[in-house]
């Protein structure tokens, strides 16, 4: 553990009991949304990080009902000298706001979809299953990642990768405008023509720049799609890793797949002896007809065989249970070396492995091919991320020299490494940015980039 990341767990120095209560009796009598304290029951639920070893232990939690309740609690965090930070489901919440003031976005949940503008606009506290339910009866779709719990604003804060993000790229590139708190208490509006270096900034630079109340962006225009997976043996993985190098060169960018070394399923169709047994698993979306999938498909899978297990099907968008990998241990890779597919395979077949999972997925596309106003996501050109479900020294001394210490902000596991999703350049300009319009670091409670 790094020792930034050690200090942003304690309360601040001069941490006054007297200091807190008075932030405490301000909240309650300028806030509309509830303000919960230690040993209500509320509050030990909200306080959560569920997707972190953290244990964060706010002096208050802030349910905000809307902008002002965000600009109360933040002029109240700064006057009493009190941590600060925000949340919408916790997914990403890896920082501890001990001692603080912890907003949460969940009540700013409202959903609007203009079909004419094929526009959503979301509160800061809307999850991906709210925008995709609202935008598919109208044949469109957001561009949601692996699990639709995720928070919509923190996920797009952070670039967002999903299985449509090989054709419309990352959903940071789709973002129209913010409504945004910055730190001096200001409520903004940040688009291409208002505020256009802090829009740039937050288009990945994660939750650096202030507190989004709304975000507007681009829905696209997907409605059913061909999506599944095919499970094979596990000790087909490296000759089909070998085959999927090659092969994800010549598809098109409507087809996004991953390549999960993982156990197969206690499902009566896998022949019983191989159940709970290590398997390698091809995950695949189409945006386009089931036929030309399978005539797409077939040349990764002559090297296999035919597959134990197949869920392949055509369906809506957001009906497609694609599950997916969590942010772990991610390696960005521009191909897949024979020594990269050796190490993997092996740590994740090994017995005694620590290793449970590993997503190799295909990035590309539209991803690669930012505008010229694009926002700081890091490594746009890597073809490949490989996410591990552990560490593993082996694996770490193998992948180095293919990965160039590059990550992707919304994988990230380590708060104090922010700087290794950017390049150098966007992540000098960023700590410009964040110098005008943060310049005291209030909000550092998350992949922080330091001001300038
Ligand atoms: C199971 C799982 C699956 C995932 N799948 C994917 C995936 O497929 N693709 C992908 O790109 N990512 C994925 N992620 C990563 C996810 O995008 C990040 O963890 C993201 O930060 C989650 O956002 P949240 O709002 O849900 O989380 P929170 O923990 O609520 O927020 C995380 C951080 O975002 C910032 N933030 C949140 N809301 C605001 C706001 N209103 N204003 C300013 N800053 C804010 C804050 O810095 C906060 O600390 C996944 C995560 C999990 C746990």
């Amino acid at each position: 553990m790094s020792q930034q990341y050690a200090h942003q767990r304690l309360s601040p120095p001069g941490a006054s009991i007297e200091n807190e209560r008075a932030a405490v009796r301000r909240l309650r009598r300028d806030v509309d949304g509830a303000v919960l304290v230690p040993f209500e029951a509320a509050y030990e639920s909200e306080r959560q990080a569920p997707y972190s070893d953290i244990d964060p232990r706010p002096v208050a939690v802030v349910m905000a009902t809307g902008p002002a309740d965000v600009r109360t609690a933040l002029a109240t965090a700064r006057e009493h000298d009190l941590p600060f930070a925000v949340q919408g489901t916790g997914h990403g919440t890896h920082a501890a706001s001990d001692g603080g003031i912890l907003v949460k976005t969940a009540q700013l949940a409202g959903v609007l979809v203009d079909p004419v503008r094929q526009v959503a606009r979301v509160g800061a506290g809307a999850v991906w299953e709210q925008v995709i339910a609202a935008a598919a009866p109208l044949g469109l779709a957001p561009l949601a990642g692996s699990h639709q719990s995720v928070g919509v604003a923190g996920y797009t804060l952070g670039g967002g990768i999903g299985w449509l993000s090989r054709a419309y790229g990352f959903a940071a590139d789709s973002v129209l405008r913010a409504e945004v708190v910055t730190a001096d208490g200001r409520l903004l509006t940040a688009s291409a023509d208002s505020h256009p270096d802090l829009f740039w900034a937050m288009r990945g630079g994660g939750g650096n720049f202030g507190v989004v109340t709304s975000l507007e962006f681009r829905l696209h225009p997907v409605a059913r799609v061909f999506a599944g997976a095919a499970f094979f043996p596990g000790e087909r993985a490296a000759d089909l890793l070998t085959r999927y190098r090659d092969w994800i060169e010549s598809v098109p960018d409507a087809l996004s797949s991953a390549v999960l070394l993982t156990r197969l399923p206690h499902d009566r169709r896998v022949p019983a002896g191989l159940r709970g047994r290590p398997g390698v698993v091809v995950q695949v979306m189409y945006d386009g007809p089931g036929e030309e999938a399978g005539r797409l498909l077939a040349p990764l899978f002559e090297v296999v065989g035919p597959p134990l297990l197949q869920t392949f099907g055509t369906g809506a968008f957001g009906e497609m249970d694609m599950g997916g990998t969590g942010p772990a241990h991610v390696n960005l890779l521009d191909t897949l070396p024979d020594e990269v597919i050796d190490v993997l395979v092996r740590a994740a077949t090994r017995p005694g492995s620590p290793v449970s999972g590993v997503e190799i997925r295909h990035w590309g596309g539209a991803m690669g091919r930012p505008g010229p106003h694009a926002g700081p996501i890091g490594h746009r050109t890597a073809r490949l991320s490989a996410i591990l479900d552990a560490r593993l020294p082996e694996v770490e001394a193998v992948m180095r020299p293919h990965t160039g210490g590059r990550a992707f902000l919304n994988f990230l596991h380590d708060p104090a490494n922010a700087v290794a999703a950017y390049t150098p350049a966007d992540h000098r300009r960023l700590r410009g940015v964040k110098r005008a319009y943060d310049p005291d670091n209030v909000f550092r409670l998350n992949y922080n980039i330091p001001p300038a």
